[in-house]
C-alpha cells in the first residue's frame, strides 16, 4: 500500500499507479478525506518500497500482511456508506431488508412487498433462483420471479436484492435486481464472485456456515478488485454443534462476527437471523442483539401465510411483527448512538 498526500497533483498519483504497472502489477486508487492510498493488486514483492517512497507526494509506503489487503481498515480508515437508490447503506444509518425467502407468484411478492413498506423495511427481497439442499425441493421460479420481483419493487419505491446462484445467471439478474446476492453455499465461488463484483452492482455477500471470518474476508477481496467497492458483509449463521439435522436451531448466529468485521473491514455488516436460526421465534430477540452489537442492519424473511410458503415458512414472520421488530430496532439503534456519543 501506498499512502500519498492530500492534494498530490493527479500526475503525481499517476506516476505511481505508471511505476507500479510497469512492473506488471494492478493497482486500486483510494481517495480517503485524509489521504490518498494506493493498493498494489498481485505481487508485491517486485516492488523496491524504498524507490516508491522517493516518489513526489508519497508520505510512505507498506506492506499489508492480511490475505484481504484491500477490504482492510488499514487500506480503508473511514466507513464505506453507499446508496441504492434512495438508501443509505453503512455508516449511522440502520437498514432494513425484508422480503419472502421464495418469489412464489406475482400476487405473493405484491402482498408482501405491500406489508413489508408498510412495516418500514428500505429494501425488498426475494429468491428467484433458489439454492436447496434437497433436488426434489422448489428451486425457485426463475425469470418469472426476478419479472415480478422488478415489478413490486417500481411500484413500491423499494430497491430490491435477489440472490445469484450461478455464474450463467449474472447478467440475467443484473437486469431485473438492484443489489445482487452471493449465497451461503457459493462463499467460496471465485468466479461467480468476480463475475458478480463485474456487474458494478452493489454485491451483498453471505459469510459460509463454515467459513473464517478471515476467509471470507480474502474471497471479499476479490469484489474489491473487481473495482466494485458497494460491498455488504452478512453474517447469517456459521456451522451449529452436530451439523445442521442434529441441532435445535439452523445455524448458529454468530454476533462476535459483526464487531469484529467492522474492526477489520469498513464495510457494512448486515446480519441475516433468519438463516442464522431457522425459527421465527428467536427473530426478534436476536435481531435486538445484531443492533446492540452494531450491525449495519438486518435481512429478514417474512410471509403473511408462513403456512403455504414454499420455502422457510418456519423462520418467516408476519408483516406486522415486522413493524414491530423495526420500531423496536430503531429505538434501539438510537439508544445505541446515543452510548456511542
Ligand atoms: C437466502 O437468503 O435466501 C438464502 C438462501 O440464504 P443463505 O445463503 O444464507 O442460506
Ligand atoms: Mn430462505
Amino acid at each position: 500500500m501506498i499512502i500519498m498526500k492530500v492534494g498530490t497533483p493527479k500526475r503525481n498519483v499517476q506516476a505511481v499507479i505508471d511505476r507500479i504497472s510497469s512492473l506488471g502489477l494492478r493497482s486500486d486508487l483510494s481517495e480517503g478525506e485524509t489521504r490518498i492510498a494506493i493498493g498494489i493488486i498481485g505481487d508485491e514483492s517486485r516492488v523496491d518500497f524504498g524507490q516508491i517512497r522517493a516518489m513526489k507526494g508519497v508520505i510512505d509506503a507498506i506492506r499489508i500482511q492480511a490475505p484481504y489487503r484491500l477490504m482492510g481498515r488499514e487500506y480503508i480508515p473511514e466507513d464505506v456508506v453507499f446508496n441504492v437508490g434512495d438508501v443509505s447503506i453503512g455508516g449511522d444509518s440502520i437498514l432494513y431488508i425484508a422480503g419472502p425467502c421464495s418469489i412464489e407468484n406475482y400476487d405473493q411478492i405484491a402482498r408482501i412487498g405491500d406489508g413489508v413498506k408498510e412495516a418500514g423495511a428500505h429494501i425488498l427481497r426475494g429468491g428467484a433462483f433458489k439454492p436447496r439442499t434437497s433436488a426434489h425441493a422448489f428451486q425457485g421460479n426463475g425469470e418469472a420471479a426476478l419479472k415480478a420481483l422488478a415489478r413490486v419493487g417500481k411500484e413500491l419505491g423499494l430497491p430490491t436484492i435477489t440472490e445469484v446462484r450461478s455464474e450463467s445467471h449474472v447478467e440475467l439478474v443484473a437486469e431485473h435486481a438492484d443489489i445482487l446476492q452471493i449465497g451461503a453455499r457459493n462463499w467460496q465461488n471465485q468466479d461467480l464472485i468476480e463475475a458478480v463484483a463485474r456487474t458494478g452492482k452493489p454485491v451483498f455477500y453471505k459469510r459460509g456456515p463454515e467459513a473464517q471470518i478471515q476467509e471470507f474476508l480474502g474471497f471479499a477481496e476479490r469484489i474489491v478488485i473487481e473495482g466494485n467497492k458497494e460491498i455488504i458483509l452478512c453474517e447469517r449463521g456459521i456451522m451449529p454443534i452436530g451439523g445442521p439435522f442434529h441441532s435445535i436451531t439452523r445455524n448458529t448466529l454468530d454476533l462476535s462476527a459483526v464487531p469484529v468485521l467492522k474492526a477489520e473491514t469498513p464495510f457494512p455488516v448486515v446480519v441475516d437471523p433468519s438463516h442464522a436460526t431457522g425459527r421465527r421465534d428467536l427473530i426478534h430477540p436476536m435481531s435486538m442483539a445484531a443492533i446492540a452489537a452494531g450491525a449495519h442492519g438486518l435481512m429478514i424473511e417474512v410471509h403473511d401465510r408462513p403456512e403455504e410458503a414454499l420455502s422457510d415458512g418456519a423462520q418467516s414472520i408476519h408483516p406486522r411483527d415486522l413493524a414491530r421488530l423495526i420500531r423496536d430496532g430503531n429505538a434501539l439503534h438510537n439508544l445505541m448512538r446515543s452510548f456511542q456519543s
